[in-house]
């Protein structure tokens, strides 16, 4: 089969022909027909993050936003058809036994294996699975459509949830980017008043269509004022990798608020003891969702609420989609399709 290869840290993807991964006791087989290219994946392949570096399987096929059909089972996988329409998490298996799977916190798991990480993942034509956490998609869904809800989508909307916001609050999202957009659109769809805040026009208008109020563009005019001219923002949720982000964002929340931490500097992110007790201000973080957050937010999705913006790309672009998301230069989410020249 054909992979996008990342054969060190540092150096760009190569197309390369692989064996067809052979699935066992509980494993499925899929073909990929599409595979969302997420912001991890640069960090990653440039060996950023020291946490994963560690645990990184090296050569690896990166991808993690996974939607495609099965096409083999091996044993013990019952339930599942040939042609099943399914997709793959982040979180490609937790153990199911430690006290984090056992209390609904499986995304803290010790032992858990990463798609795209630990295992090959989905920058190629097949990309084996465990049947125990692959997400059925729903029909009325497109497979390049649900892909980046794999990791984007989920990891917001186990975000937003976990900020604990309601309807008639003020969501303030810094960095409109493949995260950004779609917390805009899960918010909407919750009753959420929602600020954007990003120095791209493009992206701006892109979250004036996924439903914002407000459109900030912090080169134009202080967030932090423009917020408070309209009673601050009970939860502020940065998507931009951006350590500037973090110090305009802490400002703008309320007093009694939450700031969401999502996107990752590899710097330390600034925060004020002060504010933060005057305020009496929360900072919590979410790492992707677990797999019932990922049944809640593909339910949501199905029900037409939330569209990914995409754009497809074939397999041997994957280097190329890395590049431009690292000049900033991709608007929504780019999709690979690999079973497409
Ligand atoms: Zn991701
Ligand atoms: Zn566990």
């Amino acid at each position: 089969m054909r992979a996008a290869v990342l054969s060190n840290f540092g150096v760009p993807l190569q197309l390369a022909e692989l064996p067809v991964p052979e699935p066992g006791p509980g494993e499925l087989l899929i073909q990929v027909r599409a595979c969302g290219v997420c912001h991890s994946d640069l960090h990653l392949a440039e060996g950023d993050w020291d946490l994963l570096k560690r645990i990184t399987k090296m050569p690896l096929v990166l991808g993690h936003e996974i939607t495609g059909v099965v096409a083999a089972m091996g044993p013990d996988t019952d339930g599942f058809s040939l042609g099943d329409r399914v997709g793959v998490p982040w979180l490609h298996w937790t153990c199911g036994k430690c006290e984090y799977c056992v209390s609904g916190r499986e995304t803290l798991c010790g032992e858990q294996a990463i798609t795209g990480v630990t295992v090959d993942g989905g920058y190629a034509e097949y990309v084996k699975a465990k049947a125990s956490h692959v997400a059925r998609v729903p029909d009325n869904l497109s497979l390049e459509e649900a892909a980046p809800l794999f990791c984007a989508g989920l990891t917001v909307y186990k975000a937003l949830k976990s900020s604990g916001i309601r309807a008639g609050e003020t969501l303030a999202v810094f960095g409109i980017g493949g995260l950004g957009h779609l917390a805009v659109q899960i918010a909407v769809a919750q009753g959420v008043r929602v600020a954007a805040i990003d120095i791209a026009p493009a992206k701006l208008e892109l979250a004036k269509e996924c439903g914002a109020t407000w459109l900030i563009d912090p080169a134009k005019e202080q967030p932090r004022k423009a917020l408070r001219s309209v009673g601050g923002a009970h939860v502020a949720m940065v998507c931009s990798g951006a350590k500037s982000a973090y110090e305009t964002a802490f400002p703008c929340v309320r007093k009694g608020g939450t700031l969401v931490v999502v996107g990752m500097p590899a710097d330390p992110i600034p925060v004020s003891a002060v504010t933060l007790v005057a305020g009496e201000l929360r900072i919590i973080a979410s790492a992707v969702g677990t797999r019932a957050d990922l049944a809640e937010l593909l339910e949501l999705a199905s029900r037409g609420g939330i569209r990914c913006r995409y754009e497809t790309q074939p397999l041997a672009n994957a280097a190329d989609a890395l590049d431009r998301m690292k000049r900033g230069e991709i608007t929504g989410r780019v999709v690979l399709t690999p079973d497409r020249e």
